[in-house]
């Protein structure tokens, strides 16, 4: 396929935010696309060359941006750029300069420049980038540049996430849906979108009944729902259900297997996913040492992991677990904040799709395959059926400075990918007003009055996920100690956007004084959930206060409206 072709896909999913007609749109781009080209159409649709876990990046800031728009159009930088602040998008000043002319470039060839770009790296490189992207957009047709120059700079949103491209590799097979949940499984134990859609062009959906998990490939995450009380938990569980102690660190899940080196020796290689999937490898070097003493061919485990003082040996809440995903500074990191890892599930031993087995069964094979060693541990747990033992370890746990349960079923399998009563989570705040916390989008912020000028932000406007929408539910001003407010002052001046974002829905009353892209998300506690009729979302929030920004997830990963209003459900029980 031409990239002129592709482009327009693009610009037709740009002008319309009807999740139909996206899927649609996509289902016939899919249609056209070769099976050579489909894992890359993928990728690109996304703004991405590879699944987010691989974790290629441009390394191209929108200045950047500018300096090759100039050279590609033999405009004056400060022209380009004063352009820029006019119209607030870089795709659209470069459309402007394009020449208009299809110089006849493939997909694959874009692709292929594309990646070769995003590998530049060490001295020269920023030069590099340079040339190679400004010959590239002088050779291509206007509305391909447009959306060109939006990829590499992170802007290329369309407004639909996986689950869209999910719908719509369905649509591509079978005109309907009916294909839906057999390509999700498949997506849920392994993570490239690209690859299954690649297996479904080639080989049609029934390939994918034998997709197994992967070492290297993260699973998606299996989610905890939320219950109001011990005795529900029971009714919703099992009536004996296994109750574990809720760490706050981060969710590690952890690949181990063996790669063959250039000699053909075999050597361990550990990959470390966030409960995002991103690749967090590098972060942990103690972790991938301490697991690589688990005498295991391959394995895929999930954990947490919690920072502790290295002297008391009491774990440390969350603010100083989050300070160890740093890029920098790792050894002394290591020193200051070690980290322990509790492993709660495993998902694959040996070659073995361990998923479909029975919790409890899959424990009795996690306690055959790990035992003791410094900063890995197996989490305990217990069995009951009773729901004053169930309070009893809650409040044990509470005591030890814990967050909380995890109420595990006993007989279920690991739900990849799925948030549901197999797992319900108890924290602190379970029982007393809303039952958890709420992970709210950052959409707009106000500038701040009286003492909070020297903060910057004074006032701050969340949201929640409702399909591919954001809709509010509260502006928060108070809640925030000062150091807080003062990071969301840095965080959000990176995010500022002229214009609302396509996929906010906000009432004209409560439009903020600058609004921000989707990115940042943080972690709201609150009183009561009320009817709103201002907030789009129906909902509000009452005395609401930030606990944390949940820098692992991303804006896909919000609390969604329909969580939102069964939490506000709850509060009635
Ligand atoms: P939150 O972490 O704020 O509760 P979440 O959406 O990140 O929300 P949930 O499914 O709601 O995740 O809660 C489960 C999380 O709790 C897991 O992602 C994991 O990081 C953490 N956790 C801590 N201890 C356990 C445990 N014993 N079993 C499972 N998850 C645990």
């Amino acid at each position: 396929m031409k990239f002129s072709e592709f482009a327009t896909y693009l610009e037709k999913l740009e002008k319309t935010s009807s999740r139909n007609e996206i899927t649609q749109i996509l289902a016939d781009l899919f249609k056209k696309t070769s099976q050579k080209e489909i894992d890359k159409v993928v990728y690109l649709v996304s703004g991405q060359l590879a699944p987010s876990y691989i974790g290629i990046d441009f390394n191209i800031a929108e200045k950047l941006m500018l300096r090759i728009i100039a050279k590609a159009f033999g405009q004056k930088l400060e022209t380009v750029a004063d352009q820029f602040k006019k119209m607030g998008d870089l795709g659209i000043v470069a459309e402007g300069y394009a020449y208009g002319k299809d110089g006849g470039a493939s997909v694959l060839d874009v692709y292929q420049t594309l990646f070769e770009m995003a590998g530049q790296e060490g001295g020269g490189s920023q030069e590099r980038k340079i040339t190679q992207t400004a010959e590239l957009l002088s050779s291509l047709d206007s509305l391909s540049v447009r959306f060109i120059t939006r990829i590499p700079t992170g802007n290329l949103r369309l407004g639909f996430s996986d689950m869209t491209i999910l719908d719509a590799l369905s649509y591509m097979e079978t005109g309907d849906k009916s294909l839906r949940s057999r390509i999700e499984a498949a997506f849920n134990v392994t993570v490239d979108i690209g690859k299954i859609a690649k297996a479904v062009k080639q080989k049609g959906t029934f390939v994918l009944k034998d997709v197994l998990p992967e070492p290297g490939t993260p699973i998606r995450p299996s989610l905890a729902e939320r219950l109001p009380s011990a005795e529900k938990i029971l009714e919703k569980v099992g009536s004996k259900v296994i109750v574990e102690p809720k760490y706050d660190g981060f969710r590690a899940q952890v690949h181990i297997y063996k790669l063959k080196t250039q000699n053909s020796k075999l050597k361990t290689e550990v990959v470390i996913f966030s409960r995002n999937l991103e690749n967090t490898t590098n972060m942990f070097p103690d972790i991938v040492e301490a697991v690589k003493k688990i005498k295991v061919g391959s394995a895929i485990f999930d954990g947490e992991a919690i920072a502790y003082d290295a002297k008391s040996g009491k774990f440390l809440p969350f603010q100083e677990t989050a300070q160890r995903k740093r890029k920098y500074g790792i050894p002394e990191a290591i020193k200051n904040l070690p980290l322990k890892l509790f492993i709660f599930d495993i998902l694959y031993k040996d070659g073995k799709n361990l998923l479909p087995l029975p919790f409890s069964e899959r424990r009795k094979i996690l306690e055959s395959t790990v035992f003791k060693i410094d900063g890995v541990e197996i989490i305990r747990q217990e069995v009951t059926g009773d729901a004053k033992v169930i309070r009893d370890l809650i409040q044990k746990y509470l005591a030890e400075g814990l967050e909380g349960a995890l109420i595990k079923k006993i007989d279920a399998p690991y739900k990849a990918g799925a948030r549901g009563y197999h797992w319900v989570k108890y924290k602190k705040t379970t029982g007393a007003g809303v039952a958890d916390t709420i992970d709210c989008l950052v959409m707009g912020v106000n500038r701040g009055k009286g003492k909070r000028v020297g903060f910057g932000v004074g006032a701050f406007l969340v949201g929640v996920k409702d399909g591919n929408k954001f809709k509010t539910t509260s502006k928060i001003g108070t809640g925030l100690t000062d150091e807080q407010w003062r990071e969301l002052d840095k965080r959000s001046k990176y995010l500022e956007v002229s214009n609302m974002p396509g996929e906010y829905e906000v009432d004209k009353n409560l439009v903020p004084d600058a609004w921000t892209k989707p990115s940042l998300v943080v972690e709201i506690l609150a009183d009561e959930i009320t009817v709103s009729p201002i907030h789009t979302a129906g909902l509000a929030l009452r005395f609401p206060r930030l606990i944390n920004f949940r820098n692992e997830k991303n804006p896909d990963q919000t609390t969604t409206l329909r969580e939102l209003e069964g939490l506000f459900k709850m509060q009635k029980i």
